[in-house]
């Protein structure tokens, strides 16, 4: 990991630099053929810098003890079901881009981690029975919010009983929005 960031910050680095030079380059007399060629650099650093990111999302999602919780429902008239889709908020690992797939097609990939966890969660059919499972309903920024604060207080509290906390949180929450309707 600290090596691949590692990489990572050395390419974009390199990177800047050039991206300087092409700069430059507009402002004085374009010597073309060294224009094309800085261009084409650039263009492999970007893609190195990519792959990188790739491998670097990948390895989070790989080691992530997840907490799933469910992020998403989506209700299928046709069907006449709801489907639950569940997200991690320790890594951001969600299913939900399937729901996306499905409602909106190809384009709702075109977000690049999107699509990526598209891809790694076809590989890796198995991600979901990793780590702490939840039943309860609730957005996934908001619980990621919870989660932060939670861990940033108490470093040292197990996913357990972290999961715990989320809980009595997300409830106390839910009497709240009770008590204002009524
Ligand atoms: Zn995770």
């Amino acid at each position: 990991m600290d090596n691949l960031e590692q990489e990572y910050l050395k390419i974009k680095a390199v990177l800047n630099q050039k991206q300087k030079e092409i700069g430059q380059l507009y402002n004085e007399k374009v010597e073309v053929q060294n224009f094309f060629k800085l261009q084409k650099e650039v263009q492999e650093l970007q893609e190195q810098m990519l792959k990188i990111i790739k491998a670097i999302n990948s390895q989070n999602w790989s080691t992530c003890k997840h907490i799933w919780l469910v992020t998403k429902q989506s209700y299928d008239p046709g069907e006449g079901r709801t489907y639950n889709y569940c997200s991690c908020l320790k890594c951001g690992l969600s299913y939900e881009v399937f729901d996306e797939y499905e409602t909106k097609g190809k384009e709702a990939l075109n977000d690049l981690t999107k699509a990526q966890m598209f891809e790694f969660l076809q590989k890796h059919p198995s991600a979901r029975y990793r780590g702490l499972h939840s039943n309860y309903y609730a957005n996934l920024e908001e619980t990621q919010n919870i989660y932060r604060k939670i861990k940033k207080r108490n470093p040292d509290l197990s996913d357990e009983i972290v999961l715990q906390l989320i809980e009595e949180q997300l409830n106390k929450k839910k009497g709240l929005t009770r008590k204002r309707k009524g």
